[in-house]
């Protein structure tokens, strides 16, 4: 196929890249995604749960469900997509990885400089008067009392992770925007574009004519705008597309 022999010629000349990634890539590695086998938890939807409605309504419930998704993330271990994706940035000089996920794997395998542009589950912000500079680091710990507190005002903390209905950061949209007005080629792995802020992104890039490439084993609302489409796994996918440039020795 052409425009893969391109994606690969891209990668080769080192020309600014960005990756954008979902939940699948990390269902490889035991986390389920919200869409799909393993999507329901005691009968509830993700979209159900993820809101600030439904945390103003039961923050319990809601902590609960967070508490079974950190144990997985903390068990989980970064996979081959992870790991091709940390070196592609530890390599390629115009880089950015874009990540949807919240579980921290992509930080575990390497990555230094990516926007976790919907947050992350070990992070959580004070709801009260400590306002925005009550984020703060939450390690799993098992049995940890929930709701948990912020330990400097007493107000509930709350999940620091952007909820369905909720705004996105600005400053990090800003970063993603301008990686992607200047890429060539961006690489979306494992993402439905349900949510559609992996469209949005990728499209920026397609406007100017950048390559993209979808990976998926299931046609998803990011092929509509692929030049390229990987019907796979991120996890066998990418280590086969990264070395075909890395590896070369040109
Ligand atoms: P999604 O659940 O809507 O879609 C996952 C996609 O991954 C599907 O299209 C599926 O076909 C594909 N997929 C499954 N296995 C794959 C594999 N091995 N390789 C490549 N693709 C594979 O997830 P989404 O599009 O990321 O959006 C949903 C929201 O879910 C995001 O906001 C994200 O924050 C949140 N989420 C995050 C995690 C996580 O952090 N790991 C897990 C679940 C949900």
């Amino acid at each position: 196929m052409v425009e893969l022999q391109t994606a690969i010629e891209l990668l080769k000349a080192q020309a600014p890249t960005v990756v954008i990634t979902g939940a699948g890539v990390s269902n490889e590695s035991g986390v389920p995604t919200f869409r799909g086998a393993g999507g329901l938890w005691r009968n509830y939807r993700a979209e159900d749960l993820a809101t600030p409605a439904a945390f103003a309504r039961n923050p319990q419930l809601v902590w609960e469900w967070y508490e079974m998704r950190r144990k997985i993330c903390a068990a989980a271990e970064p996979g081959a997509a992870h790991r091709t994706i940390a070196d592609m940035e530890r390599r390629l000089p115009e880089f950015l990885l874009i990540t949807q996920n919240v579980d921290g794997l992509h930080g575990r395998a390497g990555n230094r400089s990516h926007i976790e542009i919907h947050g992350n589950i070990f992070r959580a912000r004070c709801t009260g008067a400590c306002g925005s500079r009550g984020r703060r680091a939450l390690p799993y710990t098992p049995a940890m009392p929930l709701p948990p507190h912020c330990p400097e005002c007493g107000a509930m903390l709350r999940p620091d992770i952007v909820w369905f209905g909720e705004s996105y950061d600005p400053a990090l949209l800003g970063r993603c925007t301008a990686a992607l007005e200047r890429a060539r080629l961006v690489i979306v792995a494992g993402t439905s574009g349900v949510v559609p802020i992996p469209v949005h992104l990728a499209s920026i890039a397609a406007a100017r004519g950048a390559i993209i490439v979808d990976i998926n084993p299931v046609a998803s609302a990011v092929s509509e705008l692929a030049d390229v489409i990987i019907a796979g796994k991120a996890g066998e996918a990418l280590p086969e597309l990264w070395p075909a440039a890395a590896g070369s020795g040109e």
